[in-house]
């Protein structure tokens, strides 16, 4: 990497630019020179681009007509270890190092000048009158003496028009300042105590700390059940790390999640953390992305896409719910923010945290062979006890059609109801209905671009492909026959088994909660917080509600169809259902009251089902990795996807069959090829998809050998392939 600690003005450097070029490119220093890592601006044919200076030039380009750099931005220089990460995250994930630099630089305006904003004080000079009004902008003012506002943020603080601060402004009663906006973080209280610990806490606790101050990387799993404190647990570890001046990042599954635990930091530390995610404004991500640089962001807590923050001095990152399947990045780049945690993390010498009620198989394994820190909470913090599971045979319960809450299921619900408690109604399925068949002709009614069914959504009143996200309203006569009044649908999404619930219990007050009801994240949240303060009597939920959200009152989840996720052929499928099955039982009972969870199932003695019921975690684990490890996939196994698609179907499969041929660097390292056959979705958005599968050993240099096997290809026309190492999903 960077050799050179200065280049000087003229000196030759080599620039990684974001543009899709396949190498760096050269130019001269300008005037005033520029660090190793200094983000720049360069000439690129006729447009100026986005570049990192990445080293000494490599001096193979005619030197005459080397450009020079137009000129260096204000923002600190990328670290080395940054360098290094980007490198080897691209490596790993064969993807090109511009496209890493796109995903390290996605904060708006950062070739911009650090800007300026009127922000108001107030001034040395009274006013000539005072009237109410004026005098509120001047106690508001007084009151919040350190904080800066614009004029916008005064007068609605004050709650008075914006004339009215113009006026004192005009008197100088109020003075105007100029002040940059970017602006660092409040500062955060390591020092103030958190919650009294419990000893397990208590012990994990200092397990955490004691690494962090080791200053060296390892990687922690926090493995307890569902209200075991794992978060107080780890905000300790937070702590720890703030008080070394080190940063910490908070990585959490889902923007739903930070409400509440944005208030818990804000509890603990005094002071709100940066909050990075897709939700946040571009004024905040550029705040976040040029404070984080220069350590005025003591703490992050974002989505994965936060690991390629340029912190300064990262000590600590934790993955929240580390088994959640969206860590994966499923388009762009296709990475796993919870391996790239630990690899940045390897890098800088910080500490990783994996929390989890239930890791993954590859976090469980890498502790069982002490890759890994283990440490576990096994109890749920006070009188909360683990929910009681049952399993509701279906085979022996009569049900009307059209309906799918059993008559066990009901009278567990009415009971609650009758002790003012919550019940949850678990299905993960969106929109009303998966399946809209036509009575008449038996067809269904499927998306015209993509091999997937239409799900009707009939609070939109429209039927919707889940792929391509293509809607059309929902018609009067069948598509295919063209016979009127027959088109029928076929079991249940959420909206359908909120239907059935009012018509159960038409007295219980009934909250449907799925990301497509709402039209921001923020409604959900309120919603959220209003049932969780008893606003409802039935929460009905899809996976959303799975994920660490606390409800007091609630004492009953009904799992719906825990069949569904059995189903398929996923290498993963007895995983995630068994994680999904116990984190949303785990949503039962979290106060003082206890919890049952009832499991709706055509098989009760599927080994997975029993695993759930048994709660016997380790041995589900030692099982399913016995499997695992005979079948020779991950992760006692390399797995790599290639998806290649394209319009025309014939091209696509002659390109698969191309591949499949010619697998002499694959075969060299003892890898084998499957495939080419059409993807489990075979078309999406019109473009006809085949996949290869390459399964490898698990020591086998599986990156190389695949470079090399598509590198001699030349993509024609609107072919495309994307490579998937380590697939999480497969489709
Ligand atoms: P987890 O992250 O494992 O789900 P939390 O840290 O969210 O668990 O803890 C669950 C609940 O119990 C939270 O409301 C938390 O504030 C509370 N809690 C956990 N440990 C303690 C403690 N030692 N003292 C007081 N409250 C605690
Ligand atoms: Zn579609």
């Amino acid at each position: 990497m960077s050799e050179a600690d200065f280049f000087h003005e003229g000196d030759l450097v080599a620039v990684l630019t974001t543009q899709p070029l396949d190498r760096t490119l050269d130019y001269r220093a300008p005037a005033g020179g520029c660090f190793p890592g200094a983000y720049v601006e360069v000439p690129l044919g006729p447009r100026k681009v986005l570049g990192v200076v990445w080293g000494p030039g490599q001096g193979d380009f005619d030197r005459s007509r080397i450009r020079s750099v137009i000129r260096v931005l204000d923002v600190a220089p990328m670290r080395v270890e940054m360098q290094e990460f980007l490198t080897r995250a691209a490596a790993y994930t064969l993807t090109p190092l511009p496209a890493m630099l796109r995903l390290a630089t996605r904060a708006p305006g950062l070739s911009d000048p650090p800007s300026m904003r009127k922000i108001l004080r107030r001034g040395d000079a009274e006013p000539d009158r005072m009237t109410d009004a004026r005098r509120r902008v001047i106690e508001v003012l007084q009151e919040y003496g350190g904080l800066a506002f614009t004029p916008r943020e005064l007068a609605d603080m004050a709650g008075v028009s914006g004339s009215v601060v113009k006026g004192l402004v005009k008197q100088g009663a109020v003075r105007e300042e100029d002040s940059p906006r970017d602006l660092p973080f409040p500062a955060l209280d390591a020092g103030r105590a958190g919650k009294a610990l419990t000893e397990d806490q208590a012990a994990a606790a200092e397990a955490l700390r004691a690494a962090l101050r080791s200053g060296d990387y390892g990687t922690t799993l926090l493995k307890g059940v569902t209200g075991s404190g794992k978060t107080e647990v780890y905000l300790e570890a937070v702590a720890e790390c703030l008080a070394m001046g080190r940063q910490a990042l908070v990585l959490l599954p889902e923007i739903a999640l930070t409400a509440e635990f944005l208030t818990r930091v804000e509890a603990r530390f005094g002071a709100r953390p940066a909050e990075w995610h897709s939700g946040a404004t571009m004024t905040e991500r550029r705040r976040i992305w040029r404070m984080v640089g220069q350590g005025g962001a003591q703490l992050v807590v974002g989505a994965r896409s936060a690991l390629f923050l340029p912190f300064q001095n990262l000590g600590l990152i934790i993955v929240d719910e580390e088994h959640d399947t969206s860590y994966k990045q499923e388009d762009g780049v296709l990475y796993s923010a919870r391996d790239m945690a630990v690899l940045r993390a390897s890098i800088c010498g910080a500490q990783v945290v994996l929390a989890s009620a239930t890791p993954s198989l590859e976090s469980w394994t890498n502790a069982e062979a002490g890759k890994y820190r283990r440490l576990d909470l096994p109890n749920r913090f006070g009188a909360a006890v683990l929910p009681e599971m049952r399993a509701i045979d279906m085979r022996a319960e009569k049900l009307q059609p059209g309906t799918w809450i059993s008559p066990t299921l009901r009278s567990a619900v009415r009971d609650r109801m009758e002790k003012g408690e919550q019940a949850l109604l678990f299905i993960n399925r969106r929109g009303y209905a998966p399946v809209t068949l036509c009575r008449a002709c038996g067809q269904q009614i499927g998306c015209d671009h993509c091999d997937a069914r239409m799900v009707e959504h009939r609070f939109l009143k429209r039927l919707m492909c889940h792929q391509c996200g293509e809607t059309k309203p929902m018609p009067e006569a069948c598509p295919s026959c063209g016979v009127e009044g027959k088109l029928a649908p076929v079991g249940p999404g959420i909206e359908r088994l909120a239907e059935e619930a009012a018509a159960a219990f038409p007295e219980a007050r009934i909250a449907a909660l799925s990301s497509d009801l709402f039209g921001s994240a923020r409604a959900l949240k309120a919603k959220i917080e209003e049932i969780a303060a008893g606003a409802a009597d039935i929460v009905i939920g899809t996976q959303l509600v799975a994920k660490g959200h606390n409800f007091p009152l609630l004492t009953l989840v009904g799992v719906i169809d825990a069949d569904l996720g059995l189903q398929g052929s996923d290498l993963r499928a007895a995983e995630r259902t068994f994680q999904l099955m116990r984190q949303v039982a785990g949503r039962a009972g979290r106060a003082e009251r206890p919890g049952t969870a009832l499991l709706q199932t055509f098989q009760p003695e599927h080994p997975v089902i029993r695993a759930i019921l048994a709660g016997d975690e380790e041995r589900f684990w030692r099982a399913e990795a016995a499997e695992r490890e005979a079948a020779g996939v991950p992760p006692y196994g390399r797995m790599v996807g290639i998806v290649l698609s394209g319009p025309d179907v014939a091209a696509v499969f002659d390109l698969g069959n191309h591949l499949a041929r010619n697998d002499g660097p694959l075969r060299r390292i003892g890898a084998q090829v499957f495939g080419p056959a059409p993807a489990p979705i075979a078309r999406i958005r019109g473009r006809h998809r085949v996949r290869l599968l390459v399964k490898a050993a698990k020591g086998a240099p599986v990156q190389a050998a695949v470079a090399q096997w598509i590198a001699p290809l030349r993509l024609k026309g609107d072919l495309r392939l994307s490579v998937d190492i380590d697939p999480q999903s497969f489709y």
